[in-house]
């Protein structure tokens, strides 16, 4: 049964590379028929930010994303915090004790400080382990007592010395590491929490995880994973491991960061994050006006196709045709002028049913109510010209208010009596007439033009700015239409005054 996790620290913001992450989980979860779980990796206290975990819940929920096993809906391997789980994690820190995989380790955080100094790029490991203070040092005995005595220490995995650990990559193939380039990682600490390795490895196997697809940063710490699996006895569960490539920053340099958001003027978490601490603020996509949809579609063309040159595809879509053979090895630079375009994309495939949730608010906050029928026609009339949601305001304002502005270099200064007399008996046409469709108006419209002499487009032009307030919009008999007889009439006749 495929069981995918995705077990975020609750330290902050989530990055889109975290979205990511989970977005490529919950597709091949859903494709297999497989269950999503979200665990909360919270071992590591000194980074642990207060609300985070609501934020990602959030998160979650917004993108659609929902878990099926997680702290706030439960399931049958839980508790799904791992601070709730801290009694788990000792005895199987002991048994690797036991069986010659682990070591306690006694030194005071000043006695590692002093190895440091006197040591160029000191790493606690088979060349130094040696000399140091631990369970290897010095005698069973004098070990055994000093845990008795409550003596602070942490439990540190003995990597071997030499030896090449391997492993498959859904992604990469064939990896491997020589394990002298890895120190001997801390797997419990003095607090008696687990660290990230322990744990990670201890509740992939409890929570049954078949799959485990997490962000490349983490491939350095593949082999000792892999190890622990091996020296815990449990290798033949040990789940298939998929290390996602980077998002990068756009000019390709390097992955991008939490940071590159601010600096380039784009969002990089899914929704705004405050930061507790500092009241920072990093923009969100939610929150800059992104569809959830478009996210999605953008976050899973960032790192893989399906082969053709489809670029839109909806959530469902995804999920038939996701495949882990079409995930690139190589990072995917990020665009924030082609997310852009996803979004615009997605708002004109959308309903204006669909769209009224987001954008009815938006219209509030800015004074701006009205029937949901009325809101839908024009959102339906506009969508076309918006990127963000945000833009249905700008695009739309003249729907419910007339304009007290006109557009400068329009049309006002250049009328003269002519264009004048026009739109005087256009009034009056229009007072004769039904608004029924918007072709009958253009076609009244476009006879009284030629009645007078006019080309067209000389005042069509003024039309629409007395109607909208600058040259933009909707085909301006719709406009006229929406607006309606009167208002139509009203507006003419305060451009003219
Ligand atoms: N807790 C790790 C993180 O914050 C999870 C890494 C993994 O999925 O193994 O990203």
């Amino acid at each position: 049964k495929v069981r995918v996790r995705f077990a975020p620290s609750p330290t902050g913001g989530l990055h889109i590379g975290g979205v990511r992450t989970i977005l490529f989980n919950y597709l091949f979860a859903k494709q297999q028929q497989g269950e999503f779980i979200l665990r909360i990796e919270d071992t590591d206290q000194t980074r642990f930010v207060e609300g985070a975990e609501d934020y990602i819940i959030n998160c979650l929920k917004w993108c659609g994303l929902n878990p099926d096993e997680g702290p706030h809906v439960g399931g049958a391997y839980g508790p799904y915090r791992q601070s709730e789980r801290k009694e788990i994690y000792r005895a199987y820190a002991e048994q690797l004790v036991k069986d010659g995989y682990a070591y306690y380790a006694f030194d005071t955080p000043e006695e590692l400080e002093s190895k440091r100094q006197v040591i160029e790029n000191f790493k606690y490991d088979h060349n130094h382990r040696m000399q140091m203070r631990n369970s290897l040092t010095i005698p069973h005995e004098a070990a055994e007592s000093l845990i008795k005595e409550g003596a602070p220490h942490v439990v540190r995995i003995k990597m071997p010395k030499d030896e090449q650990v391997y492993f498959n990559d859904l992604i990469r193939g064939d990896v491997s590491f020589n394990s002298n380039d890895v120190d001997d990682k801390v797997l419990l600490k003095a607090d008696g929490m687990p660290t990230y390795h322990l744990a990670v490895v201890v509740d992939d196997y409890l929570m049954k995880i078949s799959h485990a697809f997490r962000g490349e940063e983490w491939l350095p710490s593949a082999p000792v994973h892999i190890l622990l699996w091996k020296y815990l006895g449990w290798e033949a569960d040990m789940p298939e491991w998929a290390h996602l490539p980077l998002i990068l920053k756009p000019d390709g340099h390097g992955k991008l960061s939490k940071r590159d958001g601010q600096r380039l003027g784009f969002p990089v978490y899914a929704i705004d994050w405050i930061d507790p601490k500092t009241q920072e603020k990093a923009d969100g996509f939610k929150d800059v006006g992104f569809l959830p949809e478009a996210m999605i579609n953008l976050l899973a063309m960032l790192g893989w196709n399906d082969g053709t040159d489809q670029e839109l595809f909806s959530l469902d879509e995804l999920i038939s045709k996701f495949s882990l053979e079409r995930i690139h090895k190589g990072g995917a630079k990020f665009d924030y002028e082609k997310a852009k375009w996803y979004n615009a994309e997605w708002i004109k495939r959308s309903t204006a049913s669909h769209l009224l949730p987001y954008v009815k608010p938006l219209l509030a906050e800015k004074g701006i109510a009205a029937e949901d029928v009325y809101l839908e026609k024009v959102m339906d009339a506009v969508k076309e010209r918006c990127t963000l949601l945000p833009d249905f305001y700008q695009q739309s304002a003249f729907f419910f208010t007339a304009p007290t502005a006109y557009d400068e270099d329009a049309v006002k200064p250049k009328w003269n009596e002519e264009k004048a007399a026009f739109f005087s008996s256009l009034i009056e046409k229009f007072e004769e007439t039904e608004f029924q469709d918007s072709l009958s108006l253009e076609t009244l419209f476009k006879a009284l033009a030629a009645d007078k002499n006019l080309k067209v487009g000389e005042v069509m032009l003024p039309f629409r700015v007395m109607l909208v307030g600058g040259k933009f919009g909707p085909q301006v008999f719709d406009i006229a239409l929406m607006l309606g007889k009167a208002e139509t009439i009203s507006r003419i006749k305060n451009a003219l005054a």
